[in-house]
């Protein structure tokens, strides 16, 4: 991991990259519905692209509390790019990282980093979305391969992916390979009509009896589940807690400066109780989920036990707060709060969408709730 203060530093820098040379251009992303290549090989050239990957893969080596902080930033200039970071980086990378074999990361890693490959994550699929353990894309051996059959749904970066993180199942049970985009029976078709994420290159994607050389299986046949989506699941979520709170903090910061020059009946309408109590809720929800945020990334950094957890409270919450505080800022906007020439019209979708993926609020209520059932039991 680098030095404490090399990491604030690239926060720092972060911040300033995304402010300057994404913020602007979100809207733009979003109505050519994509993020520009030029602009993801821009974010390589920095090391963005594996901002968590150790050095010796061509990471920053940031840990944990200060990738949270980097992911921030970006959430707060852009969702799409955001997402590209969670599926390349903290889906795909961070995940090959924990349980790829040394082979493997020297194969994907440096490439992943250099921007050379950008990978996504498969494993919705049409008929097939919360329940993941029941995923119908299939693998059967053949020889030294496997021949991989399935329609996969909603992949972020799907269409410009070079590597995906395909997740189906077989004989051994439920199989994570690293599938390759030149092999033979691939087809992605790009996702229009999106509430939100119009940016981040979301496919549908056709394996249709693709031979997958043994070696790209990850750990070992049957494993997928267990060791890989579950990894891959905890880091993305740890990725859009940060990201919850990128939202929530732009929306506020666009309610607070609109309420001050926004005059009626006179007066500034900042200066008007209602819209007081409607500010006053939001900052408390930023702090509260800033902390929350902070203390998983503490625990994930220090190895703790319980990180896995705080990390769905922090994913749970923050996604909840930033709806909640992107429909209080589309409020105060008014009329011009429904309108694409204001941000908050985009925050207020791009929420919705943390509400979603990597597993729905229910989902997230369900397994918090099963932990309070344990923790909190006075016998
Ligand atoms: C913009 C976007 C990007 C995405 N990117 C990716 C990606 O990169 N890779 C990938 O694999 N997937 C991706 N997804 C898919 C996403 O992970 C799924 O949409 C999500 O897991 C929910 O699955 P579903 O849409 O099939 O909904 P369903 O599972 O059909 O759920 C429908 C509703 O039923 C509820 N529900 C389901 N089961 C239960 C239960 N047991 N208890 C209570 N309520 C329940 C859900 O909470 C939800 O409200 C993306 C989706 C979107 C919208």
């Amino acid at each position: 991991m680098s030095d404490i203060e090399t990491q604030e530093r690239i926060v720092a820098e972060v911040k300033e990259f995304a402010a300057n040379e994404i913020r602007p251009f979100a809207a733009e992303f979003e109505e050519k519905e994509a993020i520009p290549r030029e602009l993801i090989d821009r974010m390589a050239k920095k090391g963005y692209l594996a901002a968590c990957f150790p050095e010796e893969w061509g990471g920053l080596g940031l840990d944990p509390l200060y990738y949270g902080l980097f992911t921030e930033e970006i959430g707060k200039a852009c969702s799409s790019t955001r997402g590209l970071l969670t599926v390349h980086t903290s889906l795909v990378g961070e995940t090959l990282v924990r349980w790829g074999n040394r082979e493997q990361k020297e194969r994907w890693l440096p490439q992943m980093a250099s921007g050379e490959k950008i990978a996504c994550f498969a494993l919705t699929e049409p008929l097939v979305g919360t329940d993941a353990g029941s995923v119908q894309t299939s693998y059967r051996e053949e020889g030294n391969q496997y021949i991989i059959t399935g329609s996969k749904k909603w992949i972020t970066c799907g269409n410009i992916a070079d590597l995906f993180l395909v997740i189906a199942n077989g004989e051994k049970g439920i199989t994570a390979f690293i599938v390759e985009r030149e092999l033979a029976g691939i087809t992605t078709t790009p996702i229009k009509g999106l509430l939100a994420g119009r940016a981040a290159h979301i496919a549908e994607i056709e394996f249709k009896d693709v031979a997958v050389p043994r070696e790209n299986v990850i750990t070992k046949e049957g494993s997928g589940f267990s060791y890989v989506v579950n990894s891959a699941l905890d880091n993305g979520r740890y990725s859009i807690a940060w990201g919850g709170i990128g939202i929530a903090l732009e929306a506020l910061e666009a309610m607070v400066t609109y309420s001050r020059k926004r005059s009626q009946f006179g007066k500034k309408i900042y200066s008007y109780q209602l819209i007081q109590g409607i500010i006053g809720d939001s900052v408390t929800k930023v702090h509260a989920g800033r902390a929350l945020c902070l203390k998983a990334g503490r625990m994930r950094r220090d190895g703790d036990a319980d990180a896995v957890m705080e990390t769905t409270i922090a994913k749970y919450f923050t996604s909840k707060i930033a709806m909640e505080i992107s429909i209080d800022a589309v409020q105060v906007h008014g009329g011009n709060g429904c309108y694409n020439r204001y941000p908050v019209e985009r925050l207020f979708r791009e929420a919705k969408i943390l509400e979603i993926i990597e597993g729905t609020s229910q989902v997230q209520q369900e397994i918090i709730s099963s932990f309070g059932l344990r923790r909190y039991y006075i016998k």
